[in-house]
């Protein structure tokens, strides 16, 4: 996956490049401001300044990262993300597979003359725009192939608590707290490493878990008390909730994070969705477990995609024509 000749060529670019952008998928995640935080920080530590350009604000769960000030946004700092992506000699693209999901910032990055490497864990990555792939859809993610990217260039020594903490949150949220199939031996010996330099988990698990605001316990409550449909085949569930729900139980970003994994953890069910209603469009939120991949799924109908087990996709449209579309196509896809 870390072909030599490119580990090389990345090193040389890191050590002369002027202008080093960071960046990472729409709707962030632990694992896309993980990676994020973590490259730059390790960037940062040998003496390499770089920027985090990301479309989109992070859910409030991940916010006490350090360094998550320091990240800017197309959709508040618009000027400045432009200007960076234009005059950028490397960028890094973390934690996607296409430059579609950076949004509104795919033009710029396709756009842009730089180098670019991308280091990711999805399927079939599009290979087209980018310079350097690492790609392993094997792995838990973005933060443990950061860290297996670190160990090639034989810097290890430069990971400190800066760098840690966001990368273990990535591991941990990516991986479901170390329970998903994604987790392997290397997993946990690159966390058993980190732990023996000083890395507080616990703290990490607090600081990401145990921080929730009474409005989103009361909108997951009254989202699985009150809109959580099991389908009769008794093997899929599903929960949506609409826009007017939303501004009623107080929604703020990172409220309905889990909840998909909440209905996919009922005895029995095999795949599970979440829809969220936004302007013009839904989001929607895919599970699975078992034999039943919903990265398929997600891309033949919803032009999403994701990983086998947990992907994401979209539906123009209204909320109910979304939810009629998924429960006449998943059962071709449940087994
Ligand atoms: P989540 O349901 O947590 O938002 O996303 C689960 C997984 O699916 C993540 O790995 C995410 O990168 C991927 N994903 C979410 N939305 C989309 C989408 O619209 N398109 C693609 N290709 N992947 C998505
Ligand atoms: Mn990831």
């Amino acid at each position: 996956m870390f072909a030599k000749q490119d580990i090389t060529k990345v090193q040389e670019w890191i050590n002369t490049s002027k202008n080093i952008v960071i960046t990472a998928h729409k709707s962030p995640d632990g694992d896309s401001i993980g990676s994020s935080l973590a490259l730059y920080h390790f960037l940062k530590n040998i003496g390499v300044e770089s920027t985090i350009c990301h479309p989109d604000k992070m859910p409030y769960f991940i916010e006490w990262m350090n360094g998550t000030k320091d990240i800017l946004t197309l959709d508040k700092d618009e000027a400045i993300v432009k200007e960076k992506l234009a005059s950028a000699d490397l960028i890094f693209c973390l934690d996607y597979n296409t430059p579609f999901r950076i949004g509104k910032m795919t033009e710029h990055l396709v756009n842009s003359t730089a180098k670019k490497v991308m280091i990711d864990h999805h399927q079939e990555p599009d290979t087209e725009f980018v310079d350097v792939l690492f790609s392993d859809p094997k792995n838990s993610s973005t933060c443990q192939m950061i860290y297996e990217f670190i160990e090639e260039l034989d810097m290890l020594e430069h990971i400190d608590d800066n760098v840690a903490a966001p990368m273990y949150c990535g591991i941990m949220t990516d991986t479901g707290s170390f329970r998903f199939p994604s987790t392997t031996a290397k997993t946990h010996d690159i966390v058993g490493k980190l732990i023996q330099n000083g890395l507080n988990t616990a703290k990490v698990h607090e600081n990401t878990f145990d921080t929730n605001s009474l409005s989103k316990l009361k909108l997951n409550g009254y989202a699985i008390s009150e809109k959580l449909v099991i389908m009769p085949n008794q093997k899929v569930a599903y929960i949506s909730l609409s826009n007017q729900e939303l501004k009623d139980l107080n929604y703020t970003k990172g409220d309905t994070e889990g909840l998909v994994n909440r209905a996919l953890g009922i005895n029995g069910i095999r795949m599970a969705a979440f829809f969220k209603e936004d302007e013009g469009y839904v989001k929607i939120s895919f599970r699975g477990k078992g034999d039943n991949y919903v990265n398929i799924l997600a891309k033949e109908n919803f032009e999403g995609g994701g990983h086998v087990y947990a992907a994401g996709g979209k539906f123009d449209g209204k909320l109910e024509d979304a939810i009629t579309k998924y429960v006449t196509v998943v059962e071709k896809y449940v087994k």
